[in-house]
């Protein structure tokens, strides 16, 4: 399922004397597959473009289609839930929104309320909790009895367990420590290979979008000023200066290597040490 915004507006409080514009004239295409960053500095309009790509936000000017659905500014729109159901949002410290009784209760509580028969909802619990590395033990657990890290995995199994085929996260990794930074971007990056996830990366880490991501857009004022191929993006650090962004560390230690090969190389080269 693809999604393209089409010169895309957004206000908050329209028609107020609070109005703020938040998104102008947004064109943006995330193919059914990519892993696609999104960057931009704080306040350029980043969770206000997700929430448009599950319709939690509807623009106030140009349209949104998410696969067959179109939804346009000023126009309703009947049934969003199968669009809901197909595109899971982990939004910045998911933790925060657990609140069963337990661990098991608290994944399975999306499914349940889409119609998922309990079986088959605590069958996904049982095999996400495994794949997130979490221990067994902890499905009878309180979510409130975790570490921070364990909590957000919970969090993000809740979102999974819906089986999405596009999983928006925005900044996923805030207020980890590097190496749980890591652990849950390597997971992401296994899923989106392993099961083909369609994966939508809100951040403002370039480390991350140059490494993970094979399309990347930045936002600035509100506005979608470059897409393209993280390559091309991050190699022209003139233009990135423009929006007072620096190229990622990987891509310049990789400048220095072609400099010194007398060559440039087709990829980035990424290692688990960058
Ligand atoms: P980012 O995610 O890149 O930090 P946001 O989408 O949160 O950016 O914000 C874009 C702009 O919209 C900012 O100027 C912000 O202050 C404003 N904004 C965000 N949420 C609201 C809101 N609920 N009401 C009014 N203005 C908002």
């Amino acid at each position: 399922m693809d999604i393209q915004l089409q010169q895309v507006g957004y206000s908050y409080s329209k028609g107020t004397p609070f109005e703020k514009r938040a998104l102008v004239d947004v064109n943006l295409h995330i193919k059914s597959g990519s892993y696609h960053a999104i960057i931009g500095h704080t306040g350029s309009g980043k969770s206000t473009l997700l929430q448009h790509l599950n319709a939690l936000l509807k623009p106030t000017e140009g349209e949104v289609r998410i696969g067959d659905l179109t939804i346009q500014a000023g126009k309703r729109v009947k049934n969003l839930k199968p669009v809901r159901q197909q595109i899971g949002i982990v939004f910045q410290f998911p933790e925060q929104q657990l609140f069963d009784e337990t661990v098991l209760k608290d994944i399975m509580f999306g499914p349940l309320n889409y119609g998922v028969p309990k079986e088959e909802a605590e069958r996904r619990a049982r095999v996400l909790v495994e794949q997130l590395g979490l221990p067994k033990d902890v499905l009878d657990k309180s979510p409130f009895d975790l570490s921070g890290g364990q909590m957000r995995r919970v969090a993000i199994a809740g979102v999974l367990a819906m089986e999405p085929s596009i999983l928006v996260l925005d900044e996923p990794t805030a207020g980890l420590d590097p190496r749980g930074r890591q652990e849950i971007m390597e997971l992401f990056h296994k899923l989106h290979v392993e099961k083909g996830l369609t994966t939508i990366l809100v951040t403002h880490s370039m480390e991350d979008a140059a490494r993970y991501s094979d399309r990347v857009s930045i936002m600035h004022h509100g506005r979608c000023v470059l897409s393209g191929d993280p390559i091309e993006i991050f190699g022209n650090e003139e233009r990135l200066a423009e929006f007072q962004l620096a190229a990622p560390r990987v891509v310049r230690f990789q400048r220095e290597f072609e400099a010194l090969l007398g060559y440039p190389l087709a990829k980035l080269c990424l290692t688990e040490e960058q």
